[in-house]
């Protein structure tokens, strides 16, 4: 284990930041990597515990206690071996999972709990500086070649995991390049693109083939894909977004944020010049949706200059700890206030916005709003009340719709055949396979909107399936139950 009493010595460690004044005025990551001595110090803090709820609490079930106790101990590359024997992507969950392990930390009980992805971004980042990454080949090939459709974490984990077990694997994306939302959408203060670029730099020299530009279903049509490969993996992601169907909301200023976002990525990475319907410069910003692309969208209008930036979330204000209904170790609904929440924005719960407001030019110049209030009825759903006399009208010269994805485009899965759930998601009727036993899929397309982490694992898991498809059996590890504890 750690060190005996670590716990009791030493106090969790936060990644210290870049201020806030400073770090807008780029789109660099501005974080600052904490002395090796502190982190050894943070594995120190792992108390090793009989029954390490941080495993069922991590989506990946990663071996967290045993990467703890290496990284305490100095052995680096060995909680490198461990680290990466469950998560393919160690440097994107260390950036940007929510880290539902810490949640179920048992240190977590009664102190704060160990910086566990604090750990998990610093061992696999020395692991890249020390060059102790590199591509592992097969030792041989199957024969078996398979399609992926999707270049997002699933996608990817999925690839490496299957080019690993020695089938021939070709990842189509219908982008200019690969990353899925971690290239376009996730901004670059949150991940440096780079990060992608030297992994993949690492899938490429293992042999998978990566073709961009390519959307199947119209360059390329399923039944040619179906012909050539001998199993298919959708990991097409969540991608239809959430609509705002209220008076105004086809005025100019009213943009949807996975619009806004991978505009912003695309100007960033040097490809065009922002347009000026997606700039936030000196125009008063309501972004309406306080979940992680709410937050990226604060962000990304601070750096563009904007005069004022308001969040606006239906929901009620959480509460600052965990409450009785989320108890230990499940995830708690509680208050979370993000990087970019802490640059500069004004929070209002409780909100709902009735229409936008356009000037004669048809350019928004405001929007309408009512406070709500959430009524609790035993065995239904929470009833929303408008309260009609708080009506209020707010100043808006861009407004970012920041309301999740509905789910999967239905399109491709309809040209395959393939059967959805109640949710309209790809059905996996046997895990990871779809109704026609070839074709599966993984990621955002089959559980809805979600988590890296949950990509990466279900990229893994449906590599798992699609092996035993092709040769009747595998050696590509499955998780046990982890992940039970993490409904985030
Ligand atoms: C703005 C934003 C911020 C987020 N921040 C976080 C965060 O901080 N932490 C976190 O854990 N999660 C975050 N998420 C969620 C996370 O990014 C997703 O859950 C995850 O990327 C899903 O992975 P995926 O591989 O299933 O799909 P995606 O990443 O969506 O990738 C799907 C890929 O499939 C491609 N594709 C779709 N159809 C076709 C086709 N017909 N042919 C070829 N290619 C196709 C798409 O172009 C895309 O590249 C965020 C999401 C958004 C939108
Ligand atoms: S991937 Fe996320 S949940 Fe799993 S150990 Fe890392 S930070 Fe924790």
């Amino acid at each position: 284990m750690g060190k005996l009493k670590g716990f009791m010595e030493y106090d969790r460690i936060k990644e210290a930041a870049i201020d806030p004044k400073e770090r807008i005025q780029n789109y660099k990551e501005f974080t600052v990597a904490p002395d090796t001595e502190k982190l050894q110090e943070q594995g120190a803090r792992c108390m090793d515990c009989g029954v390490p709820f941080c495993h069922s609490g991590c989506p990946l079930g990663n071996l967290i206690p045993d990467f703890n106790d290496a990284v305490y101990k100095g052995e680096w590359e060995r909680a490198l071996g461990i680290l990466h024997a469950t998560n393919n992507f160690p440097e994107f969950t260390g950036r940007l999972c929510p880290a539902p392990c810490e949640e179920a930390c048992v240190l977590g009980i009664v102190n704060p709990p160990v910086s566990i992805e604090l750990i998990e971004k610093y061992i696999v980042e020395r692991g890249f500086t020390e060059g102790w990454i590199k591509p592992q080949l097969p030792a041989q090939r199957t024969g078996k070649k398979v399609a992926i459709i999707g270049s997002g974490p699933a996608g990817l984990a999925a690839a490496q995991q299957l080019n690993r077990a020695g089938h021939t694997v070709t990842v189509y994306e219908r982008s200019n390049k690969i990353g899925g939302l971690l290239r376009y959408g996730i901004p670059d203060f949150k991940m440096e693109k780079n990060v992608i670029d030297r992994r993949l730099e690492i899938l490429e020299a293992e042999g998978i083939q990566f073709e961009c530009n390519v959307e199947v279903g119209t360059t390329l049509t399923a039944t040619a894909l179906e012909a050539e490969f001998d199993a298919v993996l959708l990991a097409t992601g969540a991608t239809i977004k959430r609509p705002l169907p209220i008076p105004g909301a086809d005025l100019e200023g009213v943009v949807q944020a996975m619009d806004f976002l991978p505009h912003n990525n695309e100007v960033v990475d040097g490809q065009h010049e922002r347009a000026a319907h997606y700039n936030a410069k000196d125009r008063n910003v309501i972004v309406i949706g306080g979940g992680d692309t709410g937050s990226d969208c604060i962000g990304t209008s601070n750096r563009h200059g904007a005069r004022s930036v308001t969040n606006f979330e239906i929901l009620p204000k959480p509460s600052e700890a965990r409450t009785e209904d989320h108890p230990w170790p499940y995830w708690p609904f509680k208050l979370k206030t993000s990087s970019s929440h802490e640059e500069g924005s004004h929070r209002e719960w409780s909100i709902l916005t009735k229409e936008f407001v356009g000037d004669k030019n048809g350019k928004l110049v405001g929007l309408k709003t009512v406070e709500v209030k959430w009524k609790k009825v035993p065995g239904e759903r929470p009833q929303l009340i408008e309260k009609p006399e708080s009506l209020k009208e707010w100043p808006c010269e861009l407004a970012l719709l920041a309301l999740g994805f509905t789910g999967p485009d239905k399109s491709l899965p309809e040209q395959f055949g393939l059967s959805f759930d109640e949710r309209g998601n790809v059905k996996g009727e046997q895990e990871y396979q779809t109704n026609k036993p070839h074709v599966f899929a993984a990621g955002d397309a089959r559980r809805g909107q979600s988590l890296i982490v949950w990509a990466i694992s279900e990229g893994r898991e449906a590599a798992h399936q699609i092996d035993r498809f092709l040769v009747g059996k595998s050696n590509l590890p499955q998780k046990n139950k982890a992940g039970d504890l993490a409904t985030v």
